[in-house]
């Protein structure tokens, strides 16, 4: 089901909620949120199809924090999560919505002091987000009581219940016996154990997931970066494609100015379009695009909606687009009246299981493309002096210089080193450039450069290597010979990968299946 709310003040809202919203810099609600925060503020239960990337956490968090009570200072909401990092970066974002409503909310995880978190709850939260190991430690100390949750969320079901925490999860469902409770339940699949869950402890849901559509999607090229630097990523990009006029989209308005102020610090000269302008800078804008006196304009979807322009030949998708419609009508902006263009996509390594949704269901192919090295954008950078060189050459309008090089040449030096030193001089710091930040696995006992994976899969199941190594290269889209040892036990199996695409080899193969089988795959243990 899909509503069409163009804007977050369709939705009754009160007004700090908007204005919070409208300072983290959203728009119009994504698909998933247009779906479901009618229905949530409605007091239904809902299930959602979505994940990261789709706007999942807004589409639940916003109808939550709505709902609590800021004056009573108990626990209204729980939000489950797998992991603590989502756990962490649920609560940010929920404290972000309730800012100007003044409601708190605390992220709770295993591995953190359990005396630092039951501080941090006598301080009095309204909402908390918790993985479910540690909550059940709450439970049973006593020290939080789930008396006052009128609201649940199960946030990424799918992947709790792979990691086995179905048992807890229906413990503290069972532990909330606020009659009139609401559950809000978001997974990307929809397993047989989600789908009896949701039967079992959901009130008459209501479902909502994004609308698959018949898109034609334009014939051009479409790549992706993956990238943990996108902005170091981009000016390289920038420096080396030939690119006339392109646009840049990001998600947010916020996302807009700051991507404008970073690439003008670094030489480039954008232009920032997004809701919050007035007519006339717009109008100002897109004057200086389509004359051509700016090349790259930085939009959000929204703003771009106007633009009518054909001579496009990039799009760049500088935040990933929340659903494969979006998708589609970002990159349609290129390769307009037969001209060839260009479609690229940022995204972080988590992005990518996202990435392959929007692939499946545009019915596209969106190919991996390696960032340009320091070296090739110096490499480029020596081809334009080149080009610069030969035709000032050509146009002999150096006179002027002539008296300077022969006072040098006179000192003893060799013409040819003089002209070297001048380029030199030309390049001089606009050739440096930072390595690209790894995250690291730690010690995974890998060999050097590569991170060890343990897979829950092995002989038992009739696994051999190429089975591994044909499941990691297609799904992950990496060479195979890329793959290093792999060591097969009984009931499990070992794998290493080259760390550069560690994280997508995680991201990909996590709840992926091998010959069939599910795998539950994480970064092994150091030998
Ligand atoms: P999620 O799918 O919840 O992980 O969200 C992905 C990103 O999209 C987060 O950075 C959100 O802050 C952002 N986001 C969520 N909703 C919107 C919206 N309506 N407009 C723009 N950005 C959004």
């Amino acid at each position: 089901m899909k509503q069409e709310l163009k804007s977050f003040g369709e939705i009754a809202l009160s007004r700090k909620l908007l204005q919070a919203i409208e300072d983290m810099g959203f728009e119009e609600p994504s698909p998933i949120q247009a779906g479901t925060i009618p229905l949530a503020l409605e007091g239904h239960d809902v299930v959602g199809q979505a994940q990261t990337g789709t706007g999942k956490t807004a589409a639940f968090g916003i109808p939550t924090v709505e709902k609590v009570r800021e004056s009573y200072r108990r626990i209204q909401a729980l939000i489950l999560t797998p992991t603590r990092e989502l756990a962490i970066q649920t609560a940010e974002e929920l404290n972000k919505i309730g800012k100007y409503k003044r409601v708190r909310t605390l992220p709770i995880y295993g591995g953190q002091s359990i005396e630092r978190q039951i501080r941090a709850l006598a301080r009095g939260v309204h909402i908390i987000v918790g993985t479910p190991g540690r909550l059940i430690d709450h439970l049973h100390r006593g020290t939080i009581s789930l008396e006052d949750v009128a609201t649940l969320v199960l946030d990424e079901a799918d992947e709790m219940l792979d990691m086995g925490f179905i048992a807890d999860i229906e413990e503290i469902m069972g532990a909330i016996t606020c009659e009139e409770r609401q559950t809000l339940l978001f997974s990307a699949t929809m397993p047989a154990p989600i789908e009896k869950l949701s039967s079992r402890y959901m009130h008459h849901p209501e479902r909502v997931s994004i609308t698959k559509e018949n898109l034609t999607v334009p014939l051009i090229d479409q790549f992706y970066y993956e990238t943990r630097d996108k902005l170091e990523g981009l000016c390289r990009v920038l420096d080396i494609e030939e690119t006339g006029k392109l646009i840049i989209f990001c998600r947010t308005k916020r996302a807009v100015d700051e991507l404008a102020g970073a690439l003008d610090t670094r030489g480039y000269s954008a232009g920032a379009l997004h809701g919050d302008l007035s007519q006339v800078q717009r109008d100002r804008v897109m004057k200086k695009f389509r004359d051509g006196r700016i090349d790259i304009l930085i939009a959000t979807d929204v703003a771009a909606r106007g633009i009518d322009i054909d001579d496009i030949s990039h799009v760049i998708n500088y935040d990933i687009p929340q659903d494969h419609e979006s998708y589609v009508h970002r990159i349609g902006r290129t390769g307009r009246a037969g001209r060839k263009g260009v479609a690229m996509t940022f995204i972080w390594p988590r992005e990518y299981r996202q990435l392959r949704l929007i692939m499946k269901l545009a019915h596209t192919k969106i190919q991996r493309r390696e960032l340009p090295t320091a070296s090739d954008v110096l490499e480029r950078q020596k081809e334009l002096i080149k080009e610069r060189l030969l035709k000032v050459l050509k146009q002999d309008r150096y006179d002027d210089y002539h008296t300077l090089i022969s006072d040098i040449v006179d000192e003893g030096y060799d013409p040819m080193e003089v002209a070297a030193a001048a380029l030199l001089l030309s390049l001089e710091g606009s050739g440096e450039s930072r390595e690209e930040e790894q995250e690291t696995f730690g010690n995974t006992g890998g060999a050097p450069g590569m991170v060890r994976f343990f897979f829950n899969i092995g002989r038992s199941q009739k696994i051999r290597p190429a089975d591994i190594v044909r499941a990691i290269a297609s799904e992950a889209d990496i060479p195979g010979d890329t793959i290093g040892v792999i060591n097969i036990y009984d009931k499990f199996s070992f794998v290493e990968v080259p760390e550069n695409v560690a994280e997508r080899v995680l991201s990909a193969m996590h709840r992926n299946t091998v010959n069939g089988f599910k795998v539950n795959v994480e970064p092994a243990r150091r030998k």
